[in-house]
């Protein structure tokens, strides 16, 4: 049994399409569990979830679907063109996420001597203070664009300007400790999670 003292957390993020869950699969073949703040947001955006009832909450239910759902195309039309809405909605559901994201976390420092935590915008929301290591996967925008593109069915013009909207891979780099080059095969990417994990204490 370990505390959070005890307990090496580390950090996984990276750019949009730039291979997280990739190399989260990679991992959890490897043994070690990984929390997923994308799937903590959605299962709690989900209809009764915390993040479902704050939303509501705040704006009532003309951002729901007949069927109780959140009716994301709406919540989008409302939120992102404004910034001071923007501004608010990061504030409320953030601090929920945060919560939540300790709570799992503390859960799984009693039960494991090291795990992972992929957070997409671990750096942007100042979550660097939480880790023992930060791994950044790193992949060259003409790359990314290409892999956003065909997974999202985009064209190369709106790939390119959800990549610009992010805080950049360069910007990242100085709050990596480990940087996971995703530019070439997933046979090559496997090599270097397999030699990163060679280098971590053994999964409990
Ligand atoms: P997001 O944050 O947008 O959910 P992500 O960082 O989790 O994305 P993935 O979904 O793992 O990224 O990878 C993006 C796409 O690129 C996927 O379709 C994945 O199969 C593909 N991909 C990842 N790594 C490679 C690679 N080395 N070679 C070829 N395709 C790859």
């Amino acid at each position: 049994m370990s505390s959070l003292s005890e307990t090496m957390i580390i950090g996984l993020t990276g750019g949009i399409a730039s291979g997280k869950s990739t190399v989260v699969e990679m991992i959890k073949e490897a043994g070690y569990k990984v929390i997923d703040a994308d799937q903590l947001v959605h299962d709690m955006q989900a209809k009764g979830g915390r993040l479902y009832r704050a939303l509501l909450d705040w704006l009532g239910e003309e951002i729901l679907l007949p069927n109780g759902e959140l009716n994301r195309s709406k919540l989008g039309q409302l939120i992102f063109p404004n910034e001071e809405m923007r501004h608010r909605s990061a504030e409320i559901q953030g601090t929920i996420i945060r919560e939540e994201l300790a709570t799992q976390r503390d859960c799984l420092a009693k039960k494991e001597d090291v795990f992972f935590m992929d957070i997409p915008l671990l750096i942007e929301n100042g979550y660097q203070d939480w880790f023992d290591q930060i791994w950044l996967v790193a992949v060259l925008p003409e790359i990314q664009c290409q892999r956003l593109m065909k997974r999202n069915h985009l064209s190369s013009k709106e790939a390119s300007m959800r990549i610009a909207s992010q805080m950049s891979l360069e910007e990242k780099k100085p709050y990596a400790s480990l940087v996971l080059d995703n530019n070439a095969s997933l046979d090559d990417l496997k090599e270097k999670v397999k030699s990163a994990i060679n280098d971590l204490p053994s999964s409990s």
